[in-house]
């Protein structure tokens, strides 16, 4: 059995997409902030990249409450490189995370581990926590590819990245086929994907004063939320269609605190 870092609090990462509407930043800070001020979950709020710095705003007033992270960055600090927003940027707007590899962005904009791989450097040298995010598809579950495609993904820390003793990382397992169709992954399969990623991690040179934390991602709901948690190889969850709504990421919350209390 592989268990989470003792002590630490799980933590729920809430990944809005291309969902929500300005004024709901605020909304769902003052719904979320007195949850996450019990102590008990450590909440991240990744809105769209536009309202960062309003949510910055709002959290710069309720210290503690609530942290930020990014749903994308660019693979490049500065430069031609129109539309994208730098790791240091984001930083600056108060980012503290921001996802890479996220299989949105790997299926539909052409995200491959080599760029993946930049992002990861990019979000290191700029002081960002980078989430990485790793998962099959259906086909290369079915096809018994689960284990070479997430070794794939997870090759590009091989390299050390620009790790250094006071760098963190996250990793987050989201099947594809199981981003946003309502098919969490069974707990056991959560477990072992885990458990090969914390060999994997303990195979490398790296060093980094804390242990990756280990996410689930993928049809996370109130109904499942609890299991998901509870289970020792899980830090967090990474959650997305349910965590738009400020009521359903509170009821969220809330069944996640009853499974740990
Ligand atoms: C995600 O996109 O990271 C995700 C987990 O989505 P959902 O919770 O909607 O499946």
């Amino acid at each position: 059995m592989i268990s989470a870092t003792p002590g630490r609090r799980k933590t729920l990462v809430a990944n809005w997409k291309l969902n929500g509407h300005a004024e709901g930043v605020e909304a769902w800070l003052e719904a979320m902030a007195p949850i996450a001020l019990e102590g008990k979950l450590d909440l991240v709020l990744m809105p769209p990249a536009l309202w960062m710095e309003r949510a910055g705003k709002w959290l710069a007033r309720h210290p503690g409450a609530i942290t930020l992270g990014a749903q994308n960055v660019a693979a490049c600090e500065e430069g031609a490189y129109t539309g994208e927003i730098s790791a240091s940027m984001l930083a600056r707007a108060g980012a503290r995370y921001a996802l890479i590899g996220h299989s949105e962005r790997r299926r539909l904009f052409g995200e491959t581990d080599e760029i993946v791989s930049r992002k990861l450097a990019c979000c290191l040298a700029a002081g960002l926590t980078p989430v990485l995010c790793i998962g099959e598809t259906e086909g290369e579950r079915r096809a018994g590819e689960t284990d070479r495609v997430l070794e794939r993904q997870l090759a590009i820390l091989d390299e050390g990245g620009g790790f250094s003793p006071g760098a963190s990382l996250w990793i987050a397992y989201e099947p594809v086929w199981s981003i946003g169709t309502g098919q969490a992954a069974t707990p056991e399969l959560v477990e072992a994907v885990l458990s090969r990623v914390r060999s994997h991690w303990a195979g490398l040179n790296a060093t980094i004063h804390e242990e990756p934390r280990l996410l689930y991602g993928g049809s996370v709901s109130p109904a499942n939320a609890a299991s998901l948690v509870a289970l020792e190889a899980v830090d967090g969850l990474l959650v997305g269609g349910a965590s738009v709504e400020p009521e359903s990421c509170a009821d969220l919350c809330r069944s996640v605190i009853r499974a740990l209390a």
